[in-house]
């Protein structure tokens, strides 16, 4: 099944076979391209050696065709916003945790949450991101 994620911004497909691919920059202003698993609750990433980031650091992810900072604000701003396409072209939003380490993301359609992640447990409400 053929599903894409897209900025949200200029709306470029990011994704290339199993990964999803961002620029990202650690706490010490260091970039690099990250590669992110597409399958909602695998937290597996790839980035090149020279990028450090210890776990519990927030790093930034940015578009790497817009370079739109794709931090999602609420209540809550340690998270990451992308659009998701299905094959059907249905879109829904997906949402992942911006402190490396910390597993935790949410597929928001339009009548149901999906939560994955040991830690995606901290929020209680299904309906906080309505709010
Ligand atoms: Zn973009």
């Amino acid at each position: 099944m053929e599903t894409n994620y897209i900025c949200p911004a200029c709306k470029g497909h990011l994704n290339v076979n199993d990964h999803i691919v961002l620029i990202v920059r650690n706490e010490k202003k260091q970039q690099g391209l990250v590669f992110l698993h597409t399958e909602m609750g695998n937290f597996s990433s790839h980035m090149n050696s020279s990028l450090e980031i210890k776990k519990g650091e927030v790093v930034e992810f940015f578009c790497p065709y817009c370079h739109t900072n794709l931090e999602y604000h609420k209540d809550e701003t340690s998270l990451v916003k992308l659009q998701h396409e299905d094959a059907t072209g249905k879109t829904s939003q997906v949402i992942f945790s911006k402190v490396y380490g910390e597993e935790r993301s949410y597929h928001i359609q339009e009548d149901k949450v999906e939560s994955y992640g040991e830690h995606a447990k901290h929020f209680q409400d299904p309906e906080w991101f309505l709010k």
